[in-house]
């Protein structure tokens, strides 16, 4: 029997463990998927080798840390300096990116859209941002505060804060990015921006999933269709399932049984 996990701080909330037990339950694959509250993450790399673990996923607060304790990165991870999945193999630690690719999974149903505004400049946003620059989107950032934007605008993407931000362009998606609405009732941003993109947009989608947040609330007010994070959490964690087997199973015989942990 194999031991996987998920690392972070807080992790009691995490659909992790459901998700991949479904998998390895209806794909008869000996596995067993836990989860460990970390608080220090660089103790990370010798968690999986004193517990014997053969993969992890790593959430909040640890993904940069996760990219720290690898070995060997796969290309996109290491460019976009966060990993979030983790293979023990011959004794050394793999480290993968699947938030961005599952991202680009979730809104590939917006057949139309080509420009994106991301509303938030974190972690998640810096991985989905080059995926999605790689395969032909056009992304703007808007956040809230400075800081974050430098590393983006110093990479090539245009970037605004609130006070900045031109209120006359057109984005076909919107994106919350932040974690506004997460635990709290806040807008992303203030509503007048909302205001003056949400009518040329074709859609919304918001990374949190799990509950309507005031931006997809304030999105359907607008008749626009909308979308959570639940599918950017499902695919995720089939492309990193991927990853756990050594590719045994496929993308499609692997959904319909992490699915069962969203029903
Ligand atoms: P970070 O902590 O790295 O970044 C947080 C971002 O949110 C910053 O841009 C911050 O702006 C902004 N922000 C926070 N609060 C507010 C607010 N009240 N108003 C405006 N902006 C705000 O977070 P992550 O990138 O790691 O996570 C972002 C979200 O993505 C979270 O909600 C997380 O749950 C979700 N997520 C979902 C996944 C999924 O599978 N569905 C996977 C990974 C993440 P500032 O720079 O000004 O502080």
């Amino acid at each position: 029997m194999k031991l996987f996990t998920i690392f972070g701080n807080p992790v009691s909330h995490s659909k992790s463990p459901l998700m991949h037990n479904y998998s390895f339950k209806g794909l008869n694959y000996q596995g067993c998927y836990t989860r460990y509250q970390l608080e220090d993450g660089t103790k990370l790399r010798e968690k999986i080798f004193d517990l014997n673990i053969t993969g992890a996923n790593i959430t909040v607060p640890h993904k940069e840390d996760a990219f720290k304790a690898c070995d060997i990165l796969d290309p996109f991870a290491e460019k976009v300096g966060a990993v979030n999945t983790i293979v023990k193999k011959d004794g050394k630690l793999y480290g993968y990116n699947t938030d961005a690719p599952g991202f680009l999974k979730a809104i590939a149903e917006f057949k139309d859209a080509k420009k994106i505004l991301f509303l938030g400049a974190g972690g998640t946003a810096q991985s989905t941002s080059v995926v999605l620059r790689d395969a032909g989107y056009d992304v703007t950032l808007l956040n809230r505060s400075e800081a974050r934007l430098k590393r983006f605008s110093e990479d090539g993407f245009q970037t605004y804060t609130f006070e900045t931000f031109d209120k006359e362009l057109t984005f076909d998606l919107i994106v919350n990015m932040t974690s506004a609405g997460l635990e709290d009732e806040n807008l992303p941003c203030p509503k007048d921006i909302l205001e003056k993109v949400l009518p040329n947009s074709i859609a919304c989608v918001d990374v949190i999933y799990g509950k309507e947040t005031p931006f997809l609330k304030f999105a359907k007010s607008y008749k626009k269709p909308t979308k959570d994070g639940s599918d950017m959490l499902l695919y995720q964690g089939i492309i990193a399932f991927e990853y756990f087997t050594n590719n045994k199973f496929k993308f499609d015989e692997i959904k319909p049984h992490m699915m069962k942990a969203f029903r």
